[in-house]
């Protein structure tokens, strides 16, 4: 769909028109929070500030929801027509793609191909799936006596909530976006603090679109205000969450203490890709490496652990630290680019930190140092890392959200399965075996919400996407999605 072409985006970046209000009633608005102070972790340039919502603000973002919800603008409204003006959106975010990926780009430092090619890309497919599912969703008619009539419908719930990550921040919000709004809610999205022009840019993008005033309002802001406001109000209905476990949980607990709205959460990850003895050793390491560091291993997918026989152990350390040697970071914006900077430098130090602990505490550290990499001056740069470690090593247990890829040894598959289910997360695994019978009975034993065979991060909009145990549980992508945002009613007519 896009293919990015060009040297000069480092210009381009700088005429860029960043929005820096909140979006409220389709309308720019001061908040009265203390403001955002963004930094590009491309250079560590100063971004122009943003105005932050209080929970006052957050308040008014959804009392202008409701009204729009209630007066039928959206909420009642053909679905087709939902659906053409959905399209309609995704064709604006095509048309506008080149700039939204540079704001990603300038805001969280992912490369400005992978921005376009990949990001903007799923963006604009994800918003025009729905617009194409809208008026294909279908109500029940169950059997029951012939002298009555049960409809059981879809009801839009009402005021959605959807607060977000920065790694991929128009992914997640078009795959929560896109079905809640598909069945008639209003949205209230509360970005990431470090990628707020692109959501704003985004809204602007819908109003332009057509989509009415109050049907998409974007209170930028702390979380801790903002967010924490959204969860706690009593007139959202629910609350769509990717993040960390930390604050999905809290979000639970905000529902508790309020209305008891709907939460779904998406959180981390510890991917386990598991190497069955028959596999190709080299394709497999390969591309489980490729997929930690991808994003620079900013992923909740990230295959950060790869498992493998134990006399295969050293061969996949040494095919692992090649292709780390081989990923280095450089200018986001060149592109020829395939690792780009670290978001923040308080992102930074954390992944620095787990690597210093990693080697005083025993790692082998086969590729990669504790120390920052310089790829721009002034930039967070980190190069991919390879540590040999055992399976309860703080490295190959926690999320680190880093390029981070711990090498691990297992005797046999009894002992891999408890390896790789041995995390307090669920969320993805991947399996490499050409044995149909191993396959199937492995993939069926990992606890994990997607596995992978043969291959890594596949997908598609058809499928849904999501985890297990203290990955969460909600489901993003596929029809499934819209469940998530409708209530089940039921309608009884007694016939005469
Ligand atoms: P995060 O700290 O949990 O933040 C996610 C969102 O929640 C941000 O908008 C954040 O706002 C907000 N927030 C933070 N503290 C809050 C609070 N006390 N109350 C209400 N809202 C609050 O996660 P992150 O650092 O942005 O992203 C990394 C995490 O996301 C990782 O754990 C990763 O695995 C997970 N993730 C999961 C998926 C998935 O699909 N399962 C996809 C991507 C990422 P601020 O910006 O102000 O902090
Ligand atoms: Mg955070």
């Amino acid at each position: 769909m896009f293919t990015a072409t060009g040297d000069d985006w480092a210009e381009r970046a700088a005429t860029l028109r960043l929005r820096t209000q909140m979006f409220v009633d389709g309308a720019w608005i001061e908040g009265s929070a203390e403001p955002l102070s963004p930094i590009s972790p491309r250079d560590g340039r100063k971004l122009p500030v943003i105005s932050a919502a209080s929970a006052a603000d957050v308040d008014r973002a959804v009392r202008s929801a409701r009204r729009a919800f209630e007066s039928g603008t959206w909420s009642r409204l053909a679905p087709r027509e939902r659906g053409q003006l959905l399209i309609a959106f995704a064709q604006k975010i095509h048309d506008n793609a080149e700039e939204l990926a540079l704001t990603i780009s300038l805001e969280m430092g992912k490369p400005l191909r992978e921005a376009l090619q990949t990001e903007l890309r799923a963006v604009v497919n994800c918003f025009r799936w729905y617009g194409e599912a809208a008026d294909k969703i279908l109500d029940e008619l169950p059997v029951t006596a012939p002298n009555s009539l049960a409809l059981v419908t879809r009801e839009p719930a009402g005021v959605v909530a959807a607060v977000v990550p920065w790694n991929f921040p128009l992914t997640m919000t078009a795959w929560k976006l896109a079905p809640a709004l598909a069945v008639g809610n209003s949205v209230i999205l509360k970005p990431a603090e470090h990628t707020t022009f692109s959501a704003l840019r985004l809204a602007e993008l819908a109003h332009e679109a057509g989509i009415p005033a109050g049907v998409l309002n974007v209170t930028p802001g702390a979380g801790d205000i903002a967010g924490r406001a959204l969860g706690e109000h009593r007139d959202v209905d629910i609350v769509t969450f990717t993040g960390s476990p930390e604050v999905g949980r809290r979000f639970l607990g905000y529902s508790a203490a309020s209305n008891g709205k709907r939460v779904w959460p998406e959180l981390g990850g510890k991917t386990a890709s598991l190497v069955l003895p028959d596999a190709d050793l080299e394709r497999a390491v390969r591309a489980t490496a490729d997929g930690c560091f991808y994003n620079q291993g900013q992923m909740c997918t990230a295959s950060s652990r790869l498992l493998v026989p134990r006399a295969q152990r050293d061969r996949a350390l040494e095919i692992a630290a090649d292709v780390a040697r081989e990923t280095l970071p450089a200018d986001p914006f060149s592109i020829t680019t395939s690792m780009g900077a670290i978001v923040s430098e308080k992102q930074l130090a954390s992944i620095a930190g787990f690597v210093q602990r990693a080697e005083a505490t025993g790692a082998e550290l086969a590729a990669g140092s504790t120390e920052r990499f310089t790829a721009v001056d002034g930039g967070s740069y980190f190069a991919p890392v390879v540590v040999g470690v055992t399976p309860d090593h703080e490295v190959a247990q926690r999320e680190i959200f880093g390029p981070v890829l711990s090498v691990i040894a297992y005797d046999d598959v009894e002992d891999a399965l408890a390896i790789a289910n041995g995390t307090e997360y669920g969320l993805a695994a991947a399996l490499w075996s050409t044995d149909l019978n191993a396959v199937h009975s492995v993939s069926r034993r990992l606890r994990a919400g997607v596995v992978w065979v043969n291959c890594f991060e596949e997908g598609d909009m058809t499928i849904p996407f999501g985890g297990v145990k203290g990955s969460g549980f909600g489901r993003d992508k596929s029809l499934h999605a819209i469940d998530k945002f409708t209530d089940m009613k039921t309608t009884w007519i007694e016939l005469a």
